[in-house]
């Protein structure tokens, strides 16, 4: 994945590995880890918490996934909102099993949240999803479990993730101290990693590249934040079946509202209205990656999250959206890629929490 040739050219690899699915909901993927590693480096407890299920891992300090479970939220059963007494109530059980099970005991937490994080006050600060309002998670949890406990934003700890053990920095890969991480799935978030560190901003939330503006007019779409025409509501995966359906895509595919997956296999099929939504998502994202290129001059853009997987079904438009936004001779040295870490980059970034960083 590294032998690119110029800017925004062959972003990507066709023949890049799909990222292994997510474990079954509720099941055990499980792998135990050498016997020599057991005495010498614990491995790190790591969680990731979405906004409609969560993870909870057991992961090597080289980034291998010992153990791992994926859990819905049982607190919202019946459509309720999730509180934080749900929240807390969910991931001990789920930390306590994974402590319970034999084998080498972590003696560090890692934890992703959705939304905004303190990471200096170990604060989970708000989520959209729920009424959760400046939550002391580390403090619970290290009262709880009497480990060492660290928090971050989710697409932060992707970008840690990526650093650690992905593209930038993983196996085989050169040291990258100066790339965008963007998360594309129900909405895009982003994180910047630059001089060997995570940029926080003033006010700790920078990186939210999702609210730069993409379209215009009359075209131009409400987003949640109040604005119209931001990159999320247009190439988000909820953007990209709006955008299906105004090239005459058809409101239900197999029974079901469409979505990111369904128009994806409807594209690979040859069906243009889906062909169509997923050239238009390379056009808003090249859009916004050359604005963020031309402002930070990152040596790479890593593009996570579930639309990622379909990366090669977006990108010709998005290579095509680049080489008109991006300063070109500001930025030789840009690559745009993939992420290798498929579903388990925010889980990884967890463990990453608990390693030096870079
Ligand atoms: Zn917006």
């Amino acid at each position: 994945m590294t032998d690119r040739t110029g800017p925004g050219q062959n972003a990507g690899k066709n023949d890049s590995p799909r990222p292994e699915a997510p474990p079954p909901k509720g099941g055990f993927l499980d792998r135990d880890p050498p016997a020599n590693q057991r005495l010498r480096d614990p491995p790190i407890l790591a969680l990731d918490i979405g906004g409609s299920k969560f993870i909870t891992g057991l992961v090597s300090r080289d980034g291998k996934i010992l153990r791992s479970r994926r859990q819905g939220w049982n607190q919202t059963a019946g459509g309720k909102p999730l509180t934080a007494e749900g929240l807390l109530a969910d991931i001990c059980s789920a930390v306590r099993d994974m402590l319970a099970r034999p084998g080498p005991a972590p003696a560090f937490l890692g934890v992703t949240i959705p939304g905004l994080a303190d990471p200096s006050r170990g604060l989970w600060v708000e989520a959209s999803f729920s009424g959760i309002r400046d939550l002391p998670l580390v403090s619970i949890l290290e009262k709880e479990f009497g480990l060492s406990v660290k928090i971050e934003n989710d697409v932060n700890a992707c970008a840690l993730a990526e650093r650690k053990f992905g593209c930038c920095g993983g196996p085989g890969y050169e040291p990258v101290d100066d790339f965008l991480w963007i998360t594309v799935s129900n909405g895009i978030g982003g994180a910047i990693f630059t001089g060997g560190k995570i940029y926080a901003g003033s006010a700790g939330n920078a990186g939210e590249i999702g609210h730069i503006i993409v379209e215009e007019g009359p075209n131009a779409r409400p987003c949640g934040a109040g604005h119209r025409g931001c990159a999320e509501a247009h190439a988000s995966g909820r953007g990209l079946a709006k955008n299906y359906l105004s090239l005459g895509g058809t409101w239900t595919i197999g029974g079901k509202e469409p979505d990111a997956k369904a128009i994806e296999a409807l594209a690979r099929r040859g069906d243009p209205a889906a062909m169509g939504a997923y050239e238009l998502e390379g056009m808003y994202l090249g859009r916004v990656i050359g604005a963020a290129v031309n402002l930070l001059n990152p040596a790479k853009v890593i593009i996570g999250g579930g639309l990622s997987l379909a990366y090669d079904l977006f990108r010709a438009s998005l290579e095509a959206a680049l080489k008109t936004h991006v300063y070109q001779n500001a930025n030789p040295q840009l690559r745009v890629e993939p992420s290798p870490l498929g579903y388990n980059a925010a889980l990884l970034g967890a463990a990453a929490l608990g390693l030096p960083a870079a």
